[in-house]
């Protein structure tokens, strides 16, 4: 039945879509995440994605980092013409602001960036320069979360690229979370995909990708702050490298999205 639902929810979204979606109390949305989370536990990705459409119409979004491309070419294969939120902090690589761009050419999507409230240069004449450096939870808050959260607040629920072998810290995440601290839906397609599935689902569906991650990055994020990993270490160790920070803050517990 799953399937049959990925099919016929293939049909593009209205145009004429709500904004800013009505209240819905947090024991309702907590309760269905965690019936959806039991019901689509085994599910494949497209039909997670198809669950949430029909659940959420337009009040669905994609959050992309551009180092999951993979994600954006599956909803949109699913969701025609589905919204992504790129969060734009200044501090990208070309590489990442080109495939951003060749995503929003290429596929149908709907692109949505957000910036922060401040270019880089406002931020060091605020804060000094390279908050990065002295204060990156800060930094992270100012140009990641703030812009996340403005971006978020017309969506009931967004869809992440998140997968449990990405970290220790997202081994136990479900396949739809209740996020309490923004009282919506989070939904994890691809939470069980190794990356052997990501990088068959790239072969072979010809997937724009990030130059950076054939470049020996696993994980991309501002360019201050992301290294290439050692070989054969965790993924996500050439992030933050020399600091304890491991999360950006977008996943929140539970939900949240970056790679
Ligand atoms: Fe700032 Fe680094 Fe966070 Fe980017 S990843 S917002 S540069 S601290």
């Amino acid at each position: 039945a799953l399937s049959a639902a990925s099919e016929e929810n293939s049909e593009p979204l209205p145009s004429a879509a709500p904004r800013v979606p009505p209240p819905v109390s947090p024991a309702d949305l907590r309760t269905l995440a965690e019936s959806a989370a039991a019901l689509l536990e085994d599910a494949d990705a497209a039909d997670v994605i198809a669950w949430a459409r029909r659940e959420f119409g337009s009040g669905l979004v994609v959050a992309s980092s551009m180092a999951d491309t993979h994600l954006v070419h599956l909803a949109q294969r699913v969701v025609p013409g589905i919204d992504v939120l790129f969060l734009d902090t200044g501090y990208h690589f070309a590489e990442t602001i080109g495939t951003r761009d060749a995503v929003a050419t290429v596929y149908d999507v709907n692109v949505v960036t957000m910036t922060p409230h401040q270019t880089v240069a406002e931020q060091a004449l605020t804060y000094g320069p390279h908050l990065y450096q002295r204060d990156p939870d800060r930094c992270c808050a100012l140009r990641k979360v703030e812009p996340l959260e403005r971006g978020l607040a017309p969506y009931r629920a967004w869809i992440t690229g998140m997968r449990r072998e990405d970290a220790p810290t997202r081994a136990g995440m479900r396949v739809v979370e209740y996020d309490k601290a923004r009282n919506k839906i989070t939904v994890a397609p691809l939470a069980r995909w190794t990356q052997q599935d990501v990088d068959a689902y790239v072969t072979r569906h010809q997937v724009l990708v990030n130059p950076l991650l054939y470049d020996g990055y696993t994980s991309v994020g501002c360019a201050p702050c992301t290294r290439r990993p050692s070989p054969g270490a965790d993924p996500r160790s050439g992030r933050w490298v020399g600091s304890s920070k491991t999360e950006c803050g977008l996943r929140q517990q539970p939900g949240g999205s970056e790679r």
